[in-house]
């Protein structure tokens, strides 16, 4: 666990709120287990759930869908991203969406556990070395 990080904005705070909702309200067993909720530099929220699949590698992390959905708006400037599980508790992205929020955002912000709570970490700073192409 980092522990490291700054401390939640109110906007940050309301974030994490929306994906405790966004999982709360939609999560079934085997299907959605965990809610992502993102908030865009022009104030956009999308939230999203987990796509679980019988063919477990293909399922598709809530980040990714959220993600997804603001490109469906023409909108994936992240300024901030949170997942949440199905327990209400703050996970850190798995890394592939760390390769996915920075390639949309290299100034996305992370809302990531501590041994301290929920705190705010840049995302470069969750994937050294990056995958350059
Ligand atoms: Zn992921």
């Amino acid at each position: 666990l980092p522990v490291t990080g700054s401390m939640l904005s109110n906007q940050d705070e309301r974030l994490v709120e929306e994906a405790h909702r966004i999982i709360a309200l939609r999560k079934k067993p085997d299907w959605h287990s965990v809610g992502a909720a993102l908030r865009t530099t022009s104030g956009l929220v999308f939230s999203a759930v987990h796509l679980e699949a019988k063919v477990g590698r293909i399922a598709v992390c809530a980040e990714a869908v959220a993600i997804g959905m603001g490109a469906a708006q023409g909108d994936t400037n992240i300024e901030a991203i949170v997942a949440v599980n199905k327990h209400g508790e703050v996970v850190a992205p798995c890394g592939m969406c760390r390769e996915l929020i920075s390639d949309y955002s290299p100034d996305a912000r992370v809302i990531v556990p501590t041994q301290n709570g929920p705190m705010v970490v840049p995302v470069l700073d969750l994937l050294p070395n990056k995958y350059a192409g």
